[in-house]
């Protein structure tokens, strides 16, 4: 899997689900086959069960025993072409899509998404350095409603010019919660910080230097010289064309999922092994049962 790929080499490799298997173990055990329960190598395949038999302590396994793979009557090749149409598009796939192109439910569809995306995820992201722009937007509900104010979601962006994308749904868009924000994704040897002149900045931005903070006035000009907040911007407008146009209607408990996802996509834009990387994590991932996906939660914030 170490090539670039595209939909042909996807089906051409992954098209079955013994292709997909073959893919799992290689990618799980790329030294050779160990067993989960002793760490032996000394394996003996029963291949007519797709299984593993552990010459040391007898444990019989298959190649996706303790994955999120496992158990589930998915047949692998979805499971791998899904994966690929969520690398590949830029502002995400709706699950009504997923489940007319694999010939699912919409439920079975929908877990399926929640799964893959709740894999695409940064593991430690670093803070960010160098010229930094930060922005909020306001994201759901709807206009007409007079409560609309409360639905909708402040989700602060921060993006460092010519490198990562930080996405964070906030409780509010208060200086203090955008402060602890900008302390848990940037860096403290950052250059500089450029912001809109939302009254919030300086207030979250005391720590730094003034000089370091330079503010453009949205309502005159959108970019003075190199002092702008288009970056950040560009990429609001692609979440917002992803919830608009992709996920329809994205609640406010999936929304951070929404937004690591869109994260994850970005940030690994120049990656060639992007569906690779995504299909490891999702071999070490723990499964997300359906129940907790859809079971309420009482803090909103
Ligand atoms: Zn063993």
């Amino acid at each position: 899997m170490k090539e670039q790929m595209d939909l042909c080499k996807l089906i051409e490799k992954y098209g079955d689900d013994n292709k997909c298997r073959a893919a799992i173990e290689h990618l799980r055990w790329p030294d050779g086959v160990r067993c989960p329960a002793c760490q032996s190598e000394k394996i003996s395949r029963i291949a007519a069960r797709n299984q593993f038999d552990c010459d040391s302590c007898r444990y019989q396994f298959s190649a996706t025993a303790g994955t999120i793979f496992h158990d589930t009557h998915l047949p692998l090749h979805k499971w791998f072409l899904a994966t690929y149409l969520m690398c590949e598009s830029k502002k995400g796939v709706p699950a009504l899509q997923i489940q007319r192109m694999l010939k699912t439910t919409y439920r079975t569809a929908w877990h399926l998404c929640h799964r893959i995306r709740a894999a695409m995820l940064e593991t430690a992201p670093e803070k960010l350095n160098g010229t930094v722009e930060i922005d909020e937007t306001y994201v759901g509900g709807k206009k007409r409603r007079w409560r609309a104010r409360c639905e909708r979601a402040v989700v602060i962006g921060i993006r460092k010019r010519n490198g990562e994308l930080r996405l964070v749904r906030a409780k509010d868009a208060t200086a203090a919660t955008v402060r602890e924000i900008i302390a848990a994704h940037v860096g403290e040897d950052v250059e500089v910080i450029m912001t809109d002149e939302s009254a919030i900045y300086p207030w979250a931005l005391t720590k730094l230097p003034k000089e370091k903070h330079k503010t453009i006035n949205h309502t005159r000009e959108y970019a003075h010289g190199d002092i702008h907040t288009n970056t950040i911007e560009s990429a609001f407008s692609l979440l917002k064309r992803g919830i608009v146009g992709t996920w329809h209607k994205v609640s406010s408990k999936h929304l951070p999922a929404y937004l690591d996802e869109m994260c994850f996509r970005f940030n690994n834009r120049k990656n060639p092994y992007l569906f690779r990387d995504t299909i490891l994590k999702l071999i070490a991932s723990p499964n997300l049962e359906y129940k907790n996906l859809t079971a309420k939660v009482q803090d909103a914030a």
